[in-house]
């Protein structure tokens, strides 16, 4: 199956990500690289600025379409690309091997190098930037009559102007806008009718256009002018035209003297056939002056689209010819637009109108989820798996299962077993009382980990933890697993040392496939293990019908230092969690496309977070008992603190730390599969009579969760001032622990 890996979600890239969405390939596997998952579309940008659109209309999450398209998802970004290896490089990870690349990764603004410009003005690209500064930057000025330049009148710094104008007018201020450009008239480029039509219009509103004046810098409040002149300045915005983005630098690909790709009409790379660049990152060979603009980003869809399909079946590849002309329209910030087509210039309330239906229309094509997370007409939600095949070859849809600590088998189910195999409890008198005396924790401890005395008298301690793939990821699933192996030994007090894995590669992956899995799940572990001094020892690989990895890590625990346990904790302890929770539904509904991209990063950030940095706060504070919260939920796991201590615990719900997004997709009644059964205690349980999506949130399995501390609760804020210190922001106090009842603890959610 040929790889294509997909570089930024620019304006063609959704569309292909679309396209596939629609007419799913399933002879191609795709990945898509990208350094952030919201794509803003930059025809509505300026509107934005006006404060007519609100942020959310002008973004699509990359997230969600790409599910449904079937591609994968890397939340990172890319720093180069090695054509003749045929590699795609990503920050902070190993590179991604391809067949086929294309890059869609926009551009950045010219002169950012200039004195201040960097510190002071406005960025214009990447349009994201733009987007989540401008508000802040508004709302900041101080003056009645702030003074606004904006440097460059290409299209964008033209709309910038006018939009900035209106929503500071609407504030009920009086800016003095002063738009300064280089060549000797505005909008350098486009029909003089047009360029006309605006000059009357920002006579009309009031708007300074000044033409040959070269900026030389900007100040905190001015922009120093080449010619010694300095403009008042409260507000800069640097439109100056597109640059590279260092992206290609280094790279064995052919660059314009720009530093942009150089492609072919069929936008082929020239001489690399099997790499592709489309938007403002190329420069067509033949037409090396084409500006930079989306709309030509958003024609170059249908042709990457289909030549993609071209070169993979080996047919000959369509030509793209940028249109000469095509309808500019720009908004001016009142409520009108100005346009122009074939050397004709119109401008009014009807234009804008007509452009807000376009941009809309083009919107609704790519945004799949509401603010809210919640799938928009025409996105239902992915409920079921991979189609299979039925008993009788009919087509059927096989359930989606969560991977990850939310595949562990429940609770109750995995008492009965260890029971009725005489797990339950350390065997009496049978075997070899030698052995059995060096034995310090077994399946007969709710601990997760395994301990025991060697010959000499050293401690050691150690752990097996694996998962089914719970993304389709390898090297993030290999990062977390180990991340989430580490962390059983991390609950005990002890760091680990060695590591070896098991990890099951999907039998339908073929040689040079499973080979490159491998490496990806490997360099995600090493890059969670070797920061922390784990040396991964060897391990075991086998076939199955689903990538499974694991880890098992051992450690030695510092001299004549206690274990952390689950039967630790004291009445009056505090407990404090380390770690947000919601990582269960978050990734239950990524499976199904109803995970917006921002709350699946956050989400996917904690889970990357080592609870090592926590285990050693919680020896500083001399913390005694602790457990991890993974696959039985938060609730679940307190149930064996509570059975274990003998203690009551009762947790505040209000004051759990939840990862954003988790509460939103409970309340809308999403779980993940093992919700459920997590709901079965092993203790007594109070619980509210109303139902919660906080009480939910206590049920959900957490993969790489964090760590419960039970600290004496006069030395809670010594702890917690220590987690924080470490980054741990959401680490919190959620529990007491209470005496019990002899033989009756219980566990009180409220
Ligand atoms: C204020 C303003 C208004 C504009 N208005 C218009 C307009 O009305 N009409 C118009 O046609 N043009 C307009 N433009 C120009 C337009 O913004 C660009 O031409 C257009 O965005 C380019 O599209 P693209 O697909 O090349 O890249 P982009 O849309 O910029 O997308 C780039 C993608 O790549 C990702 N990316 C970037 N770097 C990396 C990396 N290292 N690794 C991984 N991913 C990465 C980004 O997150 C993004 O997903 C405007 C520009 C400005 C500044």
């Amino acid at each position: 199956m040929p790889q294509v890996v997909l570089v930024g979600a620019g304006h063609t890239h959704i569309q292909v990500l679309r396209h596939w969405m629609m007419h799913p390939d399933p002879a191609v596997e795709a990945t898509l690289v990208v350094d952030t998952p919201i794509a803003v579309y930059s025809g509505m940008a300026p509107g934005l600025v006006a404060g007519q659109y609100e942020r959310h209309e002008l973004e699509i999450d990359a997230v969600p379409l790409a599910r449904r398209a079937g591609v994968r998802v890397v939340l990172a970004p890319c720093t180069g690309v090695e054509a003749t290896n045929r590699r795609v490089l990503v920050e902070g990870r190993e590179p991604l091997p391809f067949d086929i690349a294309s890059f869609d990764v926009g551009s950045t603004v010219a002169g950012l190098d200039l004195p201040g410009v960097r510190e002071h003005a406005v960025p214009t690209r990447p349009i994201n930037r733009l987007a989540a500064a401008i508000s802040g930057r508004v709302e900041a000025l101080t003056s009645q009559r702030p003074n606004v330049v904006v440097v460059g009148s290409g299209a964008g710094g033209i709309e910038l102007a006018f939009c900035i104008d209106s929503r500071l007018r609407g504030l009920d201020l009086e800016p003095r806008v002063t738009i300064v450009e280089a060549g000797d008239r505005i909008l350098p480029g486009y029909h003089p009718a047009l360029t006309r039509r605006i000059e009357a219009a920002a006579r009309e509103r009031g708007l300074r256009t000044l033409v040959d004046t070269t900026v030389a810098g900007v100040e905190e409040h001015g922009v120093r002018l080449e010619d010694g002149r300095t403009l008042d300045s409260d507000l800069t915005f640097w439109v100056t035209g597109a640059a590279a983005l260092p992206i290609f630098r280094g790279s064995d690909l052919p660059l314009c003297d720009r530093g942009f790709a150089r492609t072919r009409p069929t936008l082929q790379v020239e001489g690399h056939d099997h790499i592709f660049a489309v938007g403002d990152c190329a420069t067509l060979i033949d037409q090396p002056n084409r500006p930079r603009a989306g709309v030509y980003a958003v024609r170059m869809g249908p042709y990457l689209i289909e030549n993609l399909e071209r070169l993979k079946t080996g047919q000959r590849l369509r030509w793209y010819r940028p249109q000469g002309d095509f309808l500019a329209l720009l908004n001016l910030g009142d409520g009108r637009a100005a346009g122009a087509k074939w050397g004709a210039a119109f401008e009014g309330r009807w234009v804008m109108r007509l452009k807000d239906r376009i941009d809309r229309r083009f919107m609704e094509r790519f945004q799949a989820l509401d603010p809210e997370g919640a799938a928009l007409p025409g996105f239902g939600a992915m409920r079921a798996g991979p189609e299979a095949h039925g008993a009788n070859g009919e087509p059927q849809s096989a359930p989606m299962f969560c991977g990850g600590c939310a595949a562990k088998v429940g609770p109750d189910r995995l008492a009965r077993a260890l029971a009725r195999a005489g797990l339950d409890a350390r065997p009496e008198a049978e075997g070899d009382q030698v052995l059995l005396d060096q034995v310090i924790l077994d399946t007969g401890t709710p601990d997760d980990a395994v301990a025991y005395r060697t010959p000499a008298g050293d401690r050691i301690v150690a752990s097996l933890d694996a998962f089914p793939a719970f993304t389709d990821d390898p090297w993030l699933v290999g990062r977390i697993a180990a991340v989430n192996a580490c962390s059983d030994l991390h609950a005990t007090g002890v760091t680990p040392r060695f590591a070896q894995a098991l990890v099951t590669l999907p039998q339908e992956a073929d040689g040079e496939t499973a080979e490159e899995l491998l490496i990806q799940v490997l360099a995600g572990a090493r890059a969670a293990l070797d920061p922390e001094g784990v040396l991964l020892l060897g391990g075991h690989t086998n076939t199955g019908p689903e990538l499974v990895v694991g880890f098992h890590v051992e450690g030695v625990p510092e001299d004549g230092r206690e274990l952390l346990l689950k039967s630790r904790v004291r009445p009056g302890d505090a407990l404090v969690l380390t770690k947000p929770l919601g990582s269960g539904v978050l990734l239950a509904a990524d499976r199904m496309g109803l995970c917006p991209g921002r709350w699946l990063r956050t989400c996917l950030a904690s889970m990357q977070t080592s609870n090592r940095g926590a285990m050693e706060a919680a020896r500083r504070a001399g913390v005694a008992a602790a457990t991890d919260v993974s696959g039985f939920g938060l609730a679940g796991h307190l149930g064996e603190v509570v059975q274990a201590s003998s203690v009551n615990i009762d947790v505040y719900l209000s004051a759990l730390p939840v990862l954003p997004g988790a509460l939103e997709l409970l309340d809308r009644g999403e779980r993940s599969t093992s919700h459920d059964q997590n709901t079965r205690l092993p203790v007594p349980v109070e619980t509210p009579n109303a139902r919660s999506a906080r009480l939910d949130l206590t049920f959900d399995p957490q993969t790489a969760g964090g760590l419960v501390l039970a600290v004496d609760a006069k030395r809670a804020d010594i702890l917690l001032r220590d987690l924080k210190a470490q980054g741990l922001d959401g680490a919190g106090v959620i529990a007491r622990a209470r005496g019990a009842r002899l033989g009756n603890p219980r566990l009180t959610l409220s």
